[in-house]
Protein backbone atom coordinates (compact mmCIF):
# COMPACT_ATOMS: atom_id res chain seq x y z
CA UNK A 1 0.00 0.00 0.00
CA UNK A 2 3.11 2.58 0.85
CA UNK A 3 4.71 1.68 -2.29
CA UNK A 4 1.38 1.98 -4.71
CA UNK A 5 1.28 5.46 -2.40
CA UNK A 6 4.64 6.72 -2.94
CA UNK A 7 4.61 5.73 -6.43
CA UNK A 8 2.70 9.08 -6.90
CA UNK A 9 5.23 10.88 -4.29
CA UNK A 10 2.38 11.28 -1.99
CA UNK A 11 2.45 10.07 1.60
CA UNK A 12 -0.48 8.39 3.77
CA UNK A 13 -1.01 11.56 5.72
CA UNK A 14 -1.02 13.63 2.79
CA UNK A 15 -3.65 11.40 1.32
CA UNK A 16 -6.08 11.41 4.18
CA UNK A 17 -5.53 15.10 3.97
CA UNK A 18 -6.43 15.80 1.02
CA UNK A 19 -9.35 12.74 1.16
CA UNK A 20 -10.49 14.76 4.07
CA UNK A 21 -10.77 18.01 2.30
CA UNK A 22 -12.54 16.33 -0.64
CA UNK A 23 -15.51 14.96 2.04
CA UNK A 24 -15.40 18.40 3.46
CA UNK A 25 -16.15 19.85 0.01
CA UNK A 26 -19.10 17.09 -0.53
CA UNK A 27 -20.20 18.05 3.43
CA UNK A 28 -20.21 22.29 2.25
CA UNK A 29 -22.46 21.03 -1.29
CA UNK A 30 -24.50 19.06 0.41
CA UNK A 31 -25.04 21.62 3.16
CA UNK A 32 -25.59 24.46 0.70
CA UNK A 33 -28.51 22.32 -1.72
CA UNK A 34 -30.11 21.43 1.96
CA UNK A 35 -30.22 25.16 3.82
CA UNK A 36 -32.18 26.01 0.45
CA UNK A 37 -35.58 24.83 2.13
CA UNK A 38 -35.95 26.32 5.60
CA UNK A 39 -37.14 22.93 6.67
CA UNK A 40 -34.06 21.42 5.43
CA UNK A 41 -32.19 23.93 6.98
CA UNK A 42 -31.11 23.08 9.89
CA UNK A 43 -29.63 19.95 8.96
CA UNK A 44 -27.78 21.67 5.83
CA UNK A 45 -26.47 23.71 8.60
CA UNK A 46 -25.18 20.24 10.38
CA UNK A 47 -23.34 19.03 7.48
CA UNK A 48 -21.67 22.24 6.30
CA UNK A 49 -20.70 22.54 10.01
CA UNK A 50 -19.53 18.70 10.15
CA UNK A 51 -17.31 19.63 6.98
CA UNK A 52 -15.63 22.09 8.29
CA UNK A 53 -14.93 20.18 11.69
CA UNK A 54 -13.11 17.44 9.66
CA UNK A 55 -11.43 20.10 7.65
CA UNK A 56 -9.74 21.90 10.76
CA UNK A 57 -9.29 18.30 12.30
CA UNK A 58 -7.54 16.67 9.36
CA UNK A 59 -5.04 19.90 9.09
CA UNK A 60 -4.28 19.56 12.26
CA UNK A 61 -2.87 16.05 12.45
CA UNK A 62 -1.62 15.72 8.83
CA UNK A 63 -1.06 19.27 7.81
CA UNK A 64 3.12 19.51 6.99
CA UNK A 65 4.74 22.63 5.69
CA UNK A 66 7.39 22.89 2.14
CA UNK A 67 10.14 21.34 5.18
CA UNK A 68 7.88 18.38 5.87
CA UNK A 69 7.49 19.19 9.15
CA UNK A 70 4.05 19.06 11.11
CA UNK A 71 2.45 21.51 13.05
CA UNK A 72 4.48 22.19 16.12
CA UNK A 73 2.46 19.96 19.27
CA UNK A 74 2.64 23.57 21.31
CA UNK A 75 0.75 24.89 18.46
CA UNK A 76 -1.72 22.85 18.27
CA UNK A 77 -2.35 23.23 21.99
CA UNK A 78 -2.64 27.01 21.37
CA UNK A 79 -4.97 25.98 18.16
CA UNK A 80 -7.21 23.44 20.30
CA UNK A 81 -7.91 25.99 22.97
CA UNK A 82 -8.49 29.02 21.17
CA UNK A 83 -10.76 27.22 18.90
CA UNK A 84 -12.48 25.55 22.09
CA UNK A 85 -13.24 29.21 23.11
CA UNK A 86 -14.35 30.16 19.80
CA UNK A 87 -16.98 27.37 20.06
CA UNK A 88 -17.95 28.08 23.73
CA UNK A 89 -18.85 31.50 22.19
CA UNK A 90 -20.19 31.48 19.20
CA UNK A 91 -22.39 28.63 21.46
CA UNK A 92 -23.74 30.93 24.29
CA UNK A 93 -23.64 33.87 21.67
CA UNK A 94 -26.02 31.84 19.30
CA UNK A 95 -28.76 30.80 22.49
CA UNK A 96 -28.85 34.13 23.79
CA UNK A 97 -29.53 35.96 20.98
CA UNK A 98 -33.07 36.88 20.26
CA UNK A 99 -34.75 35.97 16.84
CA UNK A 100 -34.73 39.45 15.81
CA UNK A 101 -30.92 40.06 16.80
CA UNK A 102 -30.01 37.66 14.31
CA UNK A 103 -28.95 40.30 11.27
CA UNK A 104 -26.57 41.96 13.97
CA UNK A 105 -25.04 38.85 14.57
CA UNK A 106 -24.80 37.64 11.01
CA UNK A 107 -22.59 41.23 10.83
CA UNK A 108 -20.63 40.21 13.75
CA UNK A 109 -20.17 36.56 12.24
CA UNK A 110 -19.21 38.64 8.73
CA UNK A 111 -16.93 41.05 10.96
CA UNK A 112 -14.94 37.99 12.53
CA UNK A 113 -14.69 36.33 9.63
CA UNK A 114 -12.98 39.61 7.27
CA UNK A 115 -10.87 40.38 9.94
CA UNK A 116 -9.61 36.66 10.02
CA UNK A 117 -8.24 37.06 6.77
CA UNK A 118 -7.06 40.45 6.96
CA UNK A 119 -4.76 39.19 10.04
CA UNK A 120 -3.64 36.19 7.86
CA UNK A 121 -2.70 38.34 4.57
CA UNK A 122 -0.89 40.63 7.13
CA UNK A 123 1.17 38.10 8.77
CA UNK A 124 1.86 36.32 5.65
CA UNK A 125 2.79 39.05 3.35
CA UNK A 126 5.88 39.35 5.50
CA UNK A 127 6.48 36.04 4.90
CA UNK A 128 9.48 35.15 2.64
CA UNK A 129 8.20 32.12 1.60
CA UNK A 130 4.82 33.78 0.56
CA UNK A 131 4.78 33.30 -3.27
CA UNK A 132 1.43 35.43 -3.90
CA UNK A 133 1.91 38.83 -2.77
CA UNK A 134 -0.92 40.07 -4.84
CA UNK A 135 -3.54 37.36 -3.70
CA UNK A 136 -2.12 38.67 -0.38
CA UNK A 137 -2.71 42.15 -0.86
CA UNK A 138 -6.62 41.50 -1.86
CA UNK A 139 -6.89 39.57 1.03
CA UNK A 140 -6.03 42.46 3.29
CA UNK A 141 -7.80 44.96 1.63
CA UNK A 142 -11.48 42.69 0.88
CA UNK A 143 -11.34 41.06 4.80
CA UNK A 144 -10.31 44.51 6.10
CA UNK A 145 -13.50 46.72 3.72
CA UNK A 146 -15.74 43.25 5.17
CA UNK A 147 -14.78 43.83 8.86
CA UNK A 148 -15.13 47.85 9.02
CA UNK A 149 -18.38 47.33 7.12
CA UNK A 150 -19.77 44.58 9.54
CA UNK A 151 -19.50 46.32 12.41
CA UNK A 152 -20.80 49.80 11.15
CA UNK A 153 -23.78 47.46 9.55
CA UNK A 154 -24.14 45.72 13.41
CA UNK A 155 -24.70 49.12 14.51
CA UNK A 156 -26.52 50.26 11.97
CA UNK A 157 -29.18 47.40 12.16
CA UNK A 158 -28.74 47.88 15.80
CA UNK A 159 -30.22 51.45 15.69
CA UNK A 160 -27.39 52.93 17.62
CA UNK A 161 -25.28 54.17 13.98
CA UNK A 162 -27.43 56.47 11.73
CA UNK A 163 -27.34 57.02 8.21
CA UNK A 164 -24.64 60.12 7.70
CA UNK A 165 -24.49 60.83 4.69
CA UNK A 166 -23.16 63.96 2.54
CA UNK A 167 -23.87 64.73 -1.07
CA UNK A 168 -20.33 64.52 -2.12
CA UNK A 169 -19.57 61.05 -0.11
CA UNK A 170 -19.54 58.67 -3.47
CA UNK A 171 -16.43 61.25 -4.71
CA UNK A 172 -14.82 60.53 -1.61
CA UNK A 173 -15.46 57.14 -1.42
CA UNK A 174 -14.38 56.61 -5.02
CA UNK A 175 -11.00 58.17 -4.29
CA UNK A 176 -10.26 55.86 -1.56
CA UNK A 177 -10.98 53.10 -3.76
CA UNK A 178 -8.10 54.50 -6.38
CA UNK A 179 -5.81 55.09 -3.55
CA UNK A 180 -5.93 51.68 -2.50
CA UNK A 181 -6.01 50.64 -5.94
CA UNK A 182 -2.60 52.88 -6.32
CA UNK A 183 -0.86 51.30 -2.85
CA UNK A 184 -1.68 47.89 -4.17
CA UNK A 185 0.45 48.40 -7.52
CA UNK A 186 3.21 50.65 -5.44
CA UNK A 187 3.46 47.76 -2.84
CA UNK A 188 3.65 44.85 -6.26
CA UNK A 189 5.93 46.95 -7.99
CA UNK A 190 8.22 47.95 -4.93
CA UNK A 191 11.20 46.40 -3.25
CA UNK A 192 8.86 43.73 -1.64
CA UNK A 193 10.23 43.18 2.17
CA UNK A 194 11.71 46.07 2.84
CA UNK A 195 11.03 47.94 5.76
CA UNK A 196 9.39 50.93 3.69
CA UNK A 197 7.03 47.53 2.53
CA UNK A 198 5.81 47.16 6.06
CA UNK A 199 4.74 50.36 6.58
CA UNK A 200 2.87 50.23 3.40
CA UNK A 201 1.39 47.18 4.36
CA UNK A 202 -0.05 48.24 7.71
CA UNK A 203 -1.25 52.15 5.73
CA UNK A 204 -3.37 50.19 3.50
CA UNK A 205 -4.03 48.25 6.25
CA UNK A 206 -5.80 51.41 7.90
CA UNK A 207 -7.14 53.11 4.42
CA UNK A 208 -9.06 50.09 3.99
CA UNK A 209 -10.64 49.94 7.21
CA UNK A 210 -11.83 53.76 6.92
CA UNK A 211 -12.96 53.04 3.31
CA UNK A 212 -15.03 49.90 4.80
CA UNK A 213 -16.67 52.32 7.32
CA UNK A 214 -17.16 55.37 4.57
CA UNK A 215 -18.86 52.80 1.86
CA UNK A 216 -21.65 51.55 5.12
CA UNK A 217 -22.44 54.58 6.57
CA UNK A 218 -23.99 56.45 4.29
CA UNK A 219 -26.34 53.60 3.10
CA UNK A 220 -29.91 54.10 4.20
CA UNK A 221 -33.28 54.31 3.15
CA UNK A 222 -34.06 50.72 3.11
CA UNK A 223 -30.88 49.31 1.44
CA UNK A 224 -29.04 47.67 3.97
CA UNK A 225 -30.14 44.29 3.18
CA UNK A 226 -27.90 44.65 -0.11
CA UNK A 227 -25.24 46.03 1.68
CA UNK A 228 -25.06 43.07 4.56
CA UNK A 229 -25.43 40.61 1.72
CA UNK A 230 -22.34 42.36 -0.28
CA UNK A 231 -20.27 42.04 2.78
CA UNK A 232 -20.69 38.67 3.57
CA UNK A 233 -19.87 37.66 -0.06
CA UNK A 234 -16.47 39.92 0.42
CA UNK A 235 -15.84 37.72 3.80
CA UNK A 236 -16.53 34.74 1.74
CA UNK A 237 -13.79 36.10 -1.21
CA UNK A 238 -11.29 37.24 1.69
CA UNK A 239 -11.43 33.99 3.07
CA UNK A 240 -10.68 32.32 -0.42
CA UNK A 241 -8.14 34.68 -1.11
CA UNK A 242 -6.40 33.48 2.11
CA UNK A 243 -6.86 29.68 1.58
CA UNK A 244 -4.53 30.59 -1.49
CA UNK A 245 -1.93 32.22 0.05
CA UNK A 246 -1.60 28.74 2.50
CA UNK A 247 -2.55 26.46 -0.66
CA UNK A 248 -5.25 24.99 1.26
CA UNK A 249 -8.64 23.82 -0.23
CA UNK A 250 -10.76 23.51 2.24
CA UNK A 251 -10.33 27.74 2.96
CA UNK A 252 -10.27 27.98 -0.75
CA UNK A 253 -13.29 26.00 -0.95
CA UNK A 254 -15.27 26.99 1.81
CA UNK A 255 -14.51 30.62 1.03
CA UNK A 256 -15.48 30.27 -2.48
CA UNK A 257 -18.76 29.16 -1.54
CA UNK A 258 -19.36 31.70 0.79
CA UNK A 259 -18.77 34.46 -1.66
CA UNK A 260 -20.38 32.94 -4.57
CA UNK A 261 -23.40 32.65 -2.89
CA UNK A 262 -23.27 35.73 -0.94
CA UNK A 263 -22.82 37.71 -4.41
CA UNK A 264 -25.66 35.91 -6.20
CA UNK A 265 -27.79 37.16 -3.02
CA UNK A 266 -26.72 40.72 -3.75
CA UNK A 267 -27.78 40.11 -7.27
CA UNK A 268 -31.10 38.64 -6.16
CA UNK A 269 -31.52 42.14 -3.93
CA UNK A 270 -30.49 44.41 -5.37
CA UNK A 271 -33.27 43.27 -8.36
CA UNK A 272 -35.81 43.16 -5.26
CA UNK A 273 -34.54 46.53 -4.58
CA UNK A 274 -34.12 47.83 -8.10
CA UNK A 275 -30.80 49.03 -7.40
CA UNK A 276 -27.77 48.56 -9.62
CA UNK A 277 -24.71 47.00 -8.59
CA UNK A 278 -22.49 49.84 -9.17
CA UNK A 279 -24.44 51.80 -7.16
CA UNK A 280 -23.76 49.33 -4.37
CA UNK A 281 -20.36 49.27 -4.53
CA UNK A 282 -19.83 53.01 -4.83
CA UNK A 283 -22.16 53.72 -1.50
CA UNK A 284 -24.13 56.28 -3.86
CA UNK A 285 -27.32 55.13 -2.92
CA UNK A 286 -29.50 55.72 0.47
CA UNK A 287 -30.47 59.27 2.29
CA UNK A 288 -32.22 60.06 4.76
CA UNK A 289 -35.29 61.83 3.67
CA UNK A 290 -38.17 62.23 5.60
CA UNK A 291 -40.74 61.94 2.72
CA UNK A 292 -43.58 59.45 1.85
CA UNK A 293 -45.78 61.19 4.32
CA UNK A 294 -49.50 61.49 4.12
CA UNK A 295 -51.70 64.29 2.91
CA UNK A 296 -52.42 67.38 5.51
CA UNK A 297 -55.17 66.66 7.63
CA UNK A 298 -55.05 63.05 6.89
CA UNK A 299 -56.88 61.08 9.31
CA UNK A 300 -56.31 56.99 10.07
CA UNK A 301 -59.22 54.68 11.65
CA UNK A 302 -58.91 52.29 13.95
CA UNK A 303 -60.63 48.75 14.27
CA UNK A 304 -61.69 46.65 17.31
CA UNK A 305 -60.98 42.87 17.61
CA UNK A 306 -64.84 41.99 16.92
CA UNK A 307 -65.34 44.00 13.61
CA UNK A 308 -61.87 42.81 12.80
CA UNK A 309 -63.00 39.59 13.06
CA UNK A 310 -65.84 40.04 11.34
CA UNK A 311 -64.41 41.64 8.39
CA UNK A 312 -62.10 38.67 8.37
CA UNK A 313 -64.97 35.78 8.62
CA UNK A 314 -66.97 37.17 6.20
CA UNK A 315 -64.03 37.02 3.51
CA UNK A 316 -63.52 34.76 0.16
CA UNK A 317 -59.71 36.03 0.18
CA UNK A 318 -57.47 37.06 2.59
CA UNK A 319 -53.64 38.02 2.34
CA UNK A 320 -51.15 38.12 5.01
CA UNK A 321 -48.45 40.65 4.83
CA UNK A 322 -46.19 39.18 7.82
CA UNK A 323 -42.82 42.09 8.68
CA UNK A 324 -40.82 43.06 10.94
CA UNK A 325 -42.94 43.41 13.89
CA UNK A 326 -44.49 39.92 13.68
CA UNK A 327 -40.99 38.80 14.72
CA UNK A 328 -40.23 41.25 16.78
CA UNK A 329 -43.58 39.96 18.53
CA UNK A 330 -42.94 36.32 17.68
CA UNK A 331 -46.41 36.50 16.85
CA UNK A 332 -46.19 33.65 13.99
CA UNK A 333 -47.57 30.92 16.22
CA UNK A 334 -50.80 33.08 16.72
CA UNK A 335 -50.72 33.97 13.14
CA UNK A 336 -50.76 30.51 11.52
CA UNK A 337 -54.28 29.65 14.28
CA UNK A 338 -55.83 32.28 13.23
CA UNK A 339 -55.27 31.25 9.61
CA UNK A 340 -56.20 27.80 10.66
CA UNK A 341 -58.76 28.91 12.05
CA UNK A 342 -59.87 31.17 9.04
CA UNK A 343 -59.40 28.65 6.47
CA UNK A 344 -61.81 26.43 8.53
CA UNK A 345 -64.34 28.66 7.91
CA UNK A 346 -63.23 28.17 4.14
CA UNK A 347 -61.64 30.99 3.32
CA UNK A 348 -58.71 31.25 1.39
CA UNK A 349 -55.68 32.96 3.02
CA UNK A 350 -52.32 33.39 1.91
CA UNK A 351 -48.73 34.98 3.04
CA UNK A 352 -47.73 38.02 0.88
CA UNK A 353 -43.48 37.91 1.00
CA UNK A 354 -41.79 40.67 0.01
CA UNK A 355 -37.80 39.78 -0.09
CA UNK A 356 -36.42 41.91 2.02
CA UNK A 357 -39.61 42.01 4.89
CA UNK A 358 -37.54 41.89 8.25
CA UNK A 359 -34.21 42.43 8.96
CA UNK A 360 -32.41 39.63 7.15
CA UNK A 361 -32.72 38.38 3.49
CA UNK A 362 -35.52 35.13 4.13
CA UNK A 363 -36.39 36.44 7.83
CA UNK A 364 -40.20 35.99 7.19
CA UNK A 365 -40.01 32.23 5.25
CA UNK A 366 -37.68 31.44 8.68
CA UNK A 367 -40.08 32.91 11.34
CA UNK A 368 -42.80 31.37 9.16
CA UNK A 369 -41.70 27.61 8.57
CA UNK A 370 -40.99 28.26 12.51
CA UNK A 371 -44.94 28.19 12.76
CA UNK A 372 -45.08 25.44 10.62
CA UNK A 373 -46.68 27.37 8.11
CA UNK A 374 -46.75 24.99 4.84
CA UNK A 375 -44.31 26.31 1.99
CA UNK A 376 -47.12 26.96 -0.32
CA UNK A 377 -48.92 29.57 1.78
CA UNK A 378 -46.11 31.88 0.83
CA UNK A 379 -46.33 33.73 -2.04
CA UNK A 380 -43.51 35.63 -3.33
CA UNK A 381 -44.37 39.36 -4.00
CA UNK A 382 -44.35 39.31 -7.82
CA UNK A 383 -46.66 36.62 -7.90
CA UNK A 384 -49.38 38.20 -5.52
CA UNK A 385 -49.40 41.55 -6.33
CA UNK A 386 -52.04 41.29 -9.57
CA UNK A 387 -53.99 39.29 -7.22
CA UNK A 388 -54.27 42.11 -4.35
CA UNK A 389 -57.11 43.80 -6.74
CA UNK A 390 -59.12 40.49 -6.07
CA UNK A 391 -58.45 40.12 -2.76
CA UNK A 392 -61.10 40.99 0.00
CA UNK A 393 -58.59 41.75 2.86
CA UNK A 394 -55.00 42.45 3.05
CA UNK A 395 -53.76 42.09 6.58
CA UNK A 396 -50.85 43.83 7.32
CA UNK A 397 -49.00 42.48 10.37
CA UNK A 398 -45.76 44.59 11.79
CA UNK A 399 -44.81 45.29 8.27
CA UNK A 400 -44.66 49.23 7.15
CA UNK A 401 -41.60 50.47 4.44
CA UNK A 402 -42.58 46.92 2.44
CA UNK A 403 -46.11 48.25 2.10
CA UNK A 404 -45.36 51.93 1.41
CA UNK A 405 -46.74 53.42 -1.64
CA UNK A 406 -44.19 56.52 -1.37
CA UNK A 407 -42.19 53.64 -3.15
CA UNK A 408 -43.63 53.88 -6.34
CA UNK A 409 -45.95 57.29 -5.78
CA UNK A 410 -42.93 59.53 -4.28
CA UNK A 411 -39.53 60.42 -6.12
CA UNK A 412 -38.36 62.39 -3.18
CA UNK A 413 -38.18 59.17 -1.38
CA UNK A 414 -35.49 57.42 -0.32
CA UNK A 415 -37.30 54.03 -0.85
CA UNK A 416 -38.52 55.14 -4.30
CA UNK A 417 -37.92 52.69 -6.95
CA UNK A 418 -38.32 49.60 -4.27
CA UNK A 419 -41.20 47.38 -5.48
CA UNK A 420 -43.88 46.77 -2.50
CA UNK A 421 -46.69 44.40 -1.70
CA UNK A 422 -49.41 46.87 -3.13
CA UNK A 423 -51.52 46.07 -0.12
CA UNK A 424 -53.53 50.00 -0.86
CA UNK A 425 -55.26 47.34 -3.93
CA UNK A 426 -56.70 45.41 -1.77
CA UNK A 427 -60.63 45.44 -1.15
CA UNK A 428 -60.09 46.23 3.04
CA UNK A 429 -56.77 46.72 4.39
CA UNK A 430 -56.14 45.94 8.26
CA UNK A 431 -52.83 47.16 9.51
CA UNK A 432 -51.21 45.75 13.24
CA UNK A 433 -49.34 47.48 14.81
CA UNK A 434 -48.34 48.95 18.34
CA UNK A 435 -48.51 53.11 17.36
CA UNK A 436 -47.78 55.27 14.55
CA UNK A 437 -43.89 54.36 15.07
CA UNK A 438 -42.07 54.02 11.72
CA UNK A 439 -40.17 51.26 9.72
CA UNK A 440 -36.27 51.16 9.27
CA UNK A 441 -36.37 53.58 6.32
CA UNK A 442 -37.65 56.26 9.20
CA UNK A 443 -40.32 57.47 6.69
CA UNK A 444 -44.20 58.17 7.07
CA UNK A 445 -46.49 55.85 5.19
CA UNK A 446 -49.43 57.06 3.25
CA UNK A 447 -50.69 53.37 3.39
CA UNK A 448 -52.23 54.26 7.36
CA UNK A 449 -53.98 57.08 6.13
CA UNK A 450 -55.73 55.32 3.43
CA UNK A 451 -59.29 55.10 3.13
CA UNK A 452 -59.42 51.39 2.86
CA UNK A 453 -56.70 50.84 5.83
CA UNK A 454 -58.02 50.45 9.48
CA UNK A 455 -55.41 50.21 12.26
CA UNK A 456 -55.67 48.09 14.94
CA UNK A 457 -53.18 49.14 17.20
CA UNK A 458 -51.00 46.82 19.97
CA UNK A 459 -48.62 44.42 20.11
CA UNK A 460 -48.95 41.86 17.06
CA UNK A 461 -48.95 38.85 19.59
CA UNK A 462 -51.53 40.25 21.76
CA UNK A 463 -53.54 41.84 19.25
CA UNK A 464 -54.27 38.62 16.96
CA UNK A 465 -54.96 36.76 20.31
CA UNK A 466 -57.73 39.04 20.56
CA UNK A 467 -58.62 37.82 17.04
CA UNK A 468 -58.98 34.50 17.26
CA UNK A 469 -61.27 34.61 20.64
CA UNK A 470 -63.43 36.66 18.35
CA UNK A 471 -63.53 35.05 14.95
CA UNK A 472 -63.66 31.39 17.16
CA UNK A 473 -66.96 32.76 18.23
CA UNK A 474 -68.94 33.56 15.21
P1 LIG B 1 -40.35 47.89 9.01
O1 LIG B 1 -39.08 47.92 9.77
O2 LIG B 1 -40.52 48.82 7.87
O3 LIG B 1 -41.59 48.15 10.00
C1 LIG B 1 -41.84 47.35 11.08
C2 LIG B 1 -43.05 47.89 11.79
O4 LIG B 1 -43.40 46.94 12.78
C3 LIG B 1 -42.80 49.20 12.51
O5 LIG B 1 -43.40 50.27 11.84
C4 LIG B 1 -43.39 48.99 13.92
O6 LIG B 1 -44.39 49.97 14.17
C5 LIG B 1 -44.02 47.61 13.85
N1 LIG B 1 -43.76 46.81 15.05
C6 LIG B 1 -42.62 46.69 15.76
N2 LIG B 1 -42.78 45.89 16.80
C7 LIG B 1 -44.06 45.46 16.76
C8 LIG B 1 -44.83 44.60 17.58
N3 LIG B 1 -44.32 44.02 18.68
N4 LIG B 1 -46.12 44.38 17.24
C9 LIG B 1 -46.66 44.98 16.15
N5 LIG B 1 -45.98 45.80 15.35
C10 LIG B 1 -44.69 46.05 15.65
O7 LIG B 1 -40.57 46.37 8.55
P2 LIG B 1 -40.76 45.75 7.11
O8 LIG B 1 -40.65 44.28 7.32
O9 LIG B 1 -41.97 46.32 6.45
O10 LIG B 1 -39.53 46.26 6.26
C11 LIG B 1 -38.21 45.82 6.50
C12 LIG B 1 -37.28 47.00 6.43
O11 LIG B 1 -36.00 46.62 6.96
C13 LIG B 1 -37.05 47.45 5.00
O12 LIG B 1 -36.87 48.84 4.98
C14 LIG B 1 -35.76 46.73 4.63
O13 LIG B 1 -35.05 47.33 3.60
C15 LIG B 1 -35.00 46.83 5.95
N6 LIG B 1 -33.97 45.83 6.13
C16 LIG B 1 -34.20 44.56 5.69
C17 LIG B 1 -33.20 43.62 5.79
C18 LIG B 1 -33.43 42.27 5.20
O14 LIG B 1 -32.45 41.61 4.80
N7 LIG B 1 -34.66 41.79 5.16
C19 LIG B 1 -31.88 43.93 6.42
C20 LIG B 1 -31.80 45.28 6.91
C21 LIG B 1 -32.81 46.19 6.76
P3 LIG B 1 -44.80 50.33 15.69
O15 LIG B 1 -43.55 50.78 16.35
O16 LIG B 1 -45.81 51.41 15.55
O17 LIG B 1 -45.35 49.09 16.28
Amino acid sequence: MDAFLLDYSLTRGEVILEFGYLIAAVCFIIGLKLLSNPVRARKGNTFAAGGMFLAVIVTIVFHKDSTGAGIASANSIIIVVTISLGIIAGGILARKVRMTEMPQLVSFFNATGGAASALVALIEYSNPANLSPLVTLLSLVIGSIAFSGSIIAYFKLDGKVGDISFSFMKYINSLFLLVILAFVMIMLTGDYGSGMDQILVYTLLFISLIYGVLFVIPIGGADMPVVISLLNSFTGIAAALAGFIYQNQAMILGGIFVGSAGTILTVLMCRAMNRSLLNVIMGAFGGTGQSGGNEPGAQIKEITASDAAVLLSYSGKVVIVPGYGLAVAQAQHECQEMVRLLEEKGIEVRYAIHPVAGRMPGHMNVLLAEAEVPYEKLVEMDTINPELKNTDVVVVIGANDVVNPAAEEDPSSPIFGMPIIRAHEARNIIVMKRGMGLGYAAIENSLFYHEKSRMFFGNARDSIRKLIVEIKVL
